[in-house]
């Protein structure tokens, strides 16, 4: 049976998840930023947390980790380079590992750049990634505490996967990384199309993910730093890629 994904607002901008396995039972948050609106996705849905999967170290991405493992009594996974800076920790993972649910199985992939390792956690047979605050949609995270290059690496991680795949990260954040991305590409029809989704979206009140990681490819400017006609938009043409992100990044920290 495919994986099923509750999505729901945490804090002021963050997203919440939940993925669940209809086979086992057995339920996962993707990262706990508090912990009740967590709870009461649980019981709307009637689901039983057994596991918390963490993105990475930040606090308003587990702030509700000790309320929840208090409450749940569950399985606490993290990446094995942050785990220090996160409470209750009961697994580490890094690159290539896998992470279970019940039946579902997901593959770890480390992207170094909003912070020193974090995991990305894609899991292939359901066509799902959580990106935590490394990929948003229409955007990507703060350089924080790696480098640009590092984080340049890490989108071209995250682009590799299949069209099809769905994309849930950290935030809501889409609108107003569509409008950043139009002034790097102005007349991108993927992104106006993108943008127009997303308004009705936003109208009707509903979350503006999950997009697909085809849509991403197609209109996010993080995604598409080596392309000749965004390196000529930034006035960079035939420079490396990885400084034509670190540019885009540099304008969107100014935006
Ligand atoms: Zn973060």
């Amino acid at each position: 049976m495919p994986a099923q994904v509750r999505l729901f607002m945490c804090l002021k901008d963050n997203f919440g998840a939940l993925l669940h396995d209809p086979g086992s039972g057995k339920t996962a948050a993707i990262d706990a930023p508090e912990a009740a609106p967590v709870e009461a996705a649980l019981k709307t849905a009637g689901w039983t947390l057994t596991d918390i999967l963490v993105t990475h170290h930040h606090g308003d991405h587990t702030g509700g980790i000790a309320e929840l493992k208090a409450r749940h009594r569950c399985r606490v996974v993290a990446p094995e380079g942050e785990a220090g800076g996160i409470p209750d920790v009961d697994e580490t993972v890094k690159e290539g590992d896998t992470v279970r649910v019940g039946g579902i199985e997901g593959k770890v992939i480390e992207t170094p750049g909003h912070t020193m390792a974090p995991s990305t956690l894609h899991f292939p047979a359901d066509k799902l990634v959580f990106a935590g605050d490394t990929l948003f949609s229409i955007g990507c995270g703060r350089v924080i505490e790696g480098s640009m290059e590092a984080m340049w690496q890490s989108m071209l991680k995250l682009r590799a996967l299949p069209d099809d795949t769905r994309l849930y990260c950290g935030h809501e954040y889409t609108l107003a990384n569509i409008k950043f991305a139009k002034t790097i590409e102005t007349d991108n029809a993927s992104l106006i199309a993108r943008e127009m989704h997303v308004q009705r979206l936003i109208a009707d009140k509903r979350p503006t993910l999950p997009s697909t990681m085809g849509e991403e490819k197609a209109a996010n400017p993080f995604l598409r730093a080596d392309l000749p006609e965004v390196a000529q938009a930034v006035g960079m043409a035939g420079a490396p890629a990885a400084d034509v992100f670190a540019e885009i990044r540099n304008r969107k920290n100014r935006f």
